[in-house]
């Protein structure tokens, strides 16, 4: 006997265990199944796999170099790489294309979505397989039924998703997050899931009402902790919250987590000390991100400190802005030297703001604006080709006055010299203020014309801020930071979530900045060790089956689409991609050139072991 090997031939029939000698084999059902030991013979060539994905380049997550071969599947495991005599009940040919682990998100808001979408898109067509939800203090649980507007009342601004359409389309049957899970875990699903739990939710939970007015007393402090430590004994893989001015409630009121102390946050992260990786994902507040210097260094050294005591991987989106990388770069390798865990999360392009005429532009709160973009859409078009209508529309907008920012969808000023005309997913595209110095317009008169010349289809796309490339660059490349930053599922109609395949289309073909092994390395196994996600992000015998099937030569993002399929048919953006001949989760083939299977072996990760 060389080896054991446990397959599964057909998906409904038992489990075997085969010990195998040099010509057959003796074959009993698994042990797991309580079955009484049988023999019989069996010649190893009749070994039949799930899948084989054949003559494909190999490139297998680790960032070492590429190597042509057929991978394997069975029970949902990689069980051999090489040269696959055997057959398969699914053959996928890859001649021509790169067979690359599933892509892992560690920074997504699917909670809410996942309960109507059991796809996961458009997480799903950006070959993502794995997707950590509940960042930045934001989950649907722990919380009654009747607690529920109070905890809705943390997301759905930040989601962009309203009440009225989580209402729709959730039927709330938990109170703890160990129920909740249990929901997640009997909901089908495309792709795997990964929760933490929000801190939101949790103050809502222990505080009412009151979560949202003050700091948290001793008795209510207690609740939370108990019921975290329920949580994270029932599978969270962490906690999270947030302390940013960005987050806030529908009537312009701080989110819960933003109303806690210091040392309630502290109370609560050193509750994982106990549990092995775990990860504390946090919004930094503005004064931690653009604050005087002494402020900035003064919470770094707090949350070193916690990361320190509790154990927990800090993690938090890295701003490709100089003043931030300068000071918060350094901080993340003083943690890796000290063997204090803390994760930056790069974005391949930035987080930014989309604009349009089918979901929102900056004008929209105008009175000139509001009646007519309350209309359907070819009504709108008819009224702005009515020429007093749209010198009002222009006229409004240029003498536009911006209130306060209090949200990241806040209206604001466009700077129309950065507003990029969003023709072509990769650069170069136009910016507004470019066609309008062509056409001798002023900008705003050319935002409206190009939207009208569409249709009303246009897009504009709006970095987040004064992005550096080089700063870009330099925190996609730091060995702390994880490209990771998608926030797939959050401001569904405000921006577009297609990090990864930006990366492999932009970074890696068009600019050749990383090598496609590097660059896979990125999303996958880098993803997967700082996430502790230890049984895939890699291509290797015994992994779970999450594979992609890229092809280099095309991967990449396709202008986002306009969906009207939340429930009570509220919109959201579509992000697919091109160049993804298929993506297979748990063994399963999901994805086939961009369109799902029936599969859905997507599975709650739950993260039980303790210390
Ligand atoms: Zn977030």
């Amino acid at each position: 006997m060389s080896f054991e090997l446990c397959i599964r031939r057909k998906r409904q029939e038992p489990c075997w265990w085969v010990a195998v000698g040099p010509a057959d084999a003796t074959v009993r059902p698994c042990p797991a199944m309580g079955a009484r030991l049988v023999s019989e013979k069996l010649r190893l060539e009749t070994i039949m796999y799930d899948l084989v994905i054949r003559n494909g380049l190999v490139v297998d997550g680790s960032g070492e170099p590429g190597y042509a071969g057929d991978v394997a599947v069975s029970d949902g495991r990689i069980i051999e790489i090489g040269r696959i005599s055997g057959r398969a009940q699914r053959e996928i040919d890859a001649e021509g294309h790169v067979v690359t682990p599933g892509f892992i998100d560690g920074h997504t808001h699917l909670d809410a979505q996942m309960f109507w979408d059991s796809l996961g898109s458009s997480s799903c067509w950006q070959g993502v397989t794995t997707a950590v939800m509940g960042n930045c203090g934001f989950t649907l649980a722990p919380g009654s039924e009747e607690q529920r507007a109070l905890v809705v009342r943390n997301l759905e601004r930040a989601e962009d998703i309203s009440g009225a359409a989580m209402e729709a389309g959730i039927k709330w049957n938990w109170t703890t997050f160990a129920e909740y899970l249990d929901v997640v875990d009997g909901l089908p699903k495309g792709i795997n899931y990964a929760p933490q739990i929000g801190h939101s939710a949790l103050r809502t939970f222990a505080m009412g009402e009151a979560a949202f007015e003050r700091e948290s007393n001793e008795a209510e402090l207690e609740a939370m902790g108990r019921e975290l430590n329920d949580a994270l004994q029932a599978g969270a893989i962490g906690l999270s919250t947030s302390f940013s001015q960005g987050h806030n409630t529908s009537d312009d009121r701080p989110v819960a987590s933003r109303l806690a102390s210091w040392d309630e946050v502290k109370y609560l992260v050193m509750q994982m000390r106990n549990y092995r990786d775990r990860m504390f994902e946090l919004a930094p507040s503005d004064v931690a991100r653009f604050g005087e210097i002494e402020d900035r260094r003064r919470f770094h050294r707090k949350l070193f400190d916690l990361a320190q005591a509790s154990g927990a991987t800090a993690t938090w989106g890295m701003l490709p802005l100089a003043a931030i990388t300068a000071e918060e770069l350094p901080l993340l390798e003083r943690a890796a030297e000290a063997g204090v865990k803390m994760i930056g999360q790069s974005h391949s392009r930035g987080i930014s703001l989309l604009y349009s005429f089918q979901t929102n532009t900056p004008y929209d709160w105008l009175p000139e604006w509001r009646d007519i973009r309350a209309l359907p859409i070819p009504d709108q078009l008819a009224a702005m080709r009515n020429r007093e209508i749209r010198h009002a529309m222009i006229e409004s907008a240029k003498n536009a006055t911006f209130g306060k920012i209090v949200g990241s969808d806040s209206p604001r000023a466009p700077d129309f010299s950065k507003l990029i005309v969003w023709n072509s997913p990769f650069p170069p595209n136009r910016v507004v203020q470019e066609v309008a110095d062509e056409r001798n317009c002023h900008p705003i008169e050319t935002f409206i014309d190009l939207a009208m010349e569409s249709n009303l289809n246009q897009y504009f796309y709006l970095p987040g801020m004064d992005w550096s490339t080089t700063e870009l660059l330099r925190t996609m490349r730091h060995p702390q930071c994880v490209m990771t930053f998608s926030d797939a599922g959050a401001h569904v109609t405000q921006q577009d979530c297609s990090l990864q395949t930006h990366l492999l289309g932009y970074w890696v073909r068009e600019q050749q900045e990383f090598t496609l092994e590097e660059a896979v390395r990125m999303i996958t196994s880098a993803a997967a060790a700082a996430w502790g996600f230890h049984d895939r992000g890699v291509i290797r015998p015994g992994m779970v089956a999450d594979i992609n099937v890229i092809d280099p030569a095309t991967i990449g993002p396709s202008l986002p689409v306009l969906r009207e399929d939340l429930p009570t048919g509220a919109k959201r953006l579509e992000s697919k991609a091109t160049g993804i001949l298929a993506t297979v989760v748990s063994g399963q083939v999901f994805i086939e050139r961009g369109a799902h299977t029936g599969a859905l072996a997507g599975q709650l990760l739950r993260r039980r072991e303790m210390n």
